[in-house]
């Protein structure tokens, strides 16, 4: 049977209907084996990423901080029928701890993670226990170990991305806008069938949608055209997964969220 990473990003999960309509798209293709979340990203222009939210709190400090990413991650909770309140008081504790930045960061993409594996019965894996660094870099033969046993013993699962953990056990970040890398990493590690990033517009495009609109997007690029797109600045995708693509020649394919009629780009060797 087919297997697809698939990987949604923040501005997908802003809210509950984020969540639910994610789930919808999931159910929709029972290849969809492995999920792959970002943390809850802007509803609207003037908003704050919960990352962002949760870098000021650790580094501010203050308690009174955490309130507005609490009622964030409880309204989608409650909205989608699931708790995530002793997920969120655990969250707390490491934060103010002094678990570090790394640590704090990450915990947006956990809770997304949680409250999906809640209202879908996917199992829930953390990154911190499949996701290896050493020395800043990926431990290829370790994450591709943990990612394996577990995929054989849970057959669908849904893990957060931008985080993984070194051989101590510490949080380690991707840069921003890294849970695209996790995804690719991920479908490269569990020899998937397709990586599916899917994101707030059609694919890509020649040139930037918001200050050229009326283009379409384009139906096939290889991992080269792919590449000097990016480097001219589109930010539809993190340069990173190409790495991981091409190591096996797995295709992404790049798909909106809010229209997940449409087919998308796909890029490969
Ligand atoms: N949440 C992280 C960020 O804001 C990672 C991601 O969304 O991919 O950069």
């Amino acid at each position: 049977m087919p297997v697809f990473v698939s990987k949604f990003g923040g501005t997908s999960l802003s809210c509950a209907d984020g969540f639910k309509n994610v789930f919808d798209i999931v159910r929709n293709n029972p290849d969809r084996r492995f999920i792959v979340l970002s943390a809850p990203g802007k509803r609207f222009n003037a908003d704050t990423k919960i990352t962002d939210l949760l870098i000021r709190c650790e580094e501010t400090g203050r308690r009174a901080d955490f309130t507005s990413i609490q009622q964030r991650f409880s309204d989608i909770a409650k909205e989608v029928g699931v708790s995530i309140e002793n997920e969120l008081d655990e969250a707390e504790e490491n934060i103010f701890s002094g678990a570090g930045k790394a640590c704090a960061a990450s915990r947006g993409e956990y809770l997304s993670a949680k409250i999906f594996s809640k209202m879908s019965g996917f199992a829930f894996l953390d990154a911190k226990n499949a996701v290896f660094f050493h020395n800043g870099k990926i431990d290829e033969e370790k994450t591709k170990a943990a990612l394996n046993a577990a995929f054989q013993v849970q057959k669908r699962i849904v893990m957060p991305g931008f985080y993984g953990a070194d051989e101590h056990g510490k949080i380690c970040l991707f840069p921003r806008g890294g849970s695209d890398t996790t995804g690719a990493l991920a479908a490269f590690c569990i020899d998937a069938d397709a990586y599916e990033n899917w994101t707030d517009v059609d694919g890509v495009f020649r040139s930037d949608p918001a200050l050229c609109p009326g283009q379409k997007p384009i139906d096939r690029l290889s991992y080269d055209e792919t590449g000097r797109i990016l480097d001219a600045g589109a930010a539809v995708l993190h340069p990173d997964c190409l790495y991981w693509a091409r190591k096996k020649g797995t295709p992404i394919i790049v798909r909106n969220t809010f229209r997940p009629h449409l087919p998308g780009t796909r890029i490969g060797p």
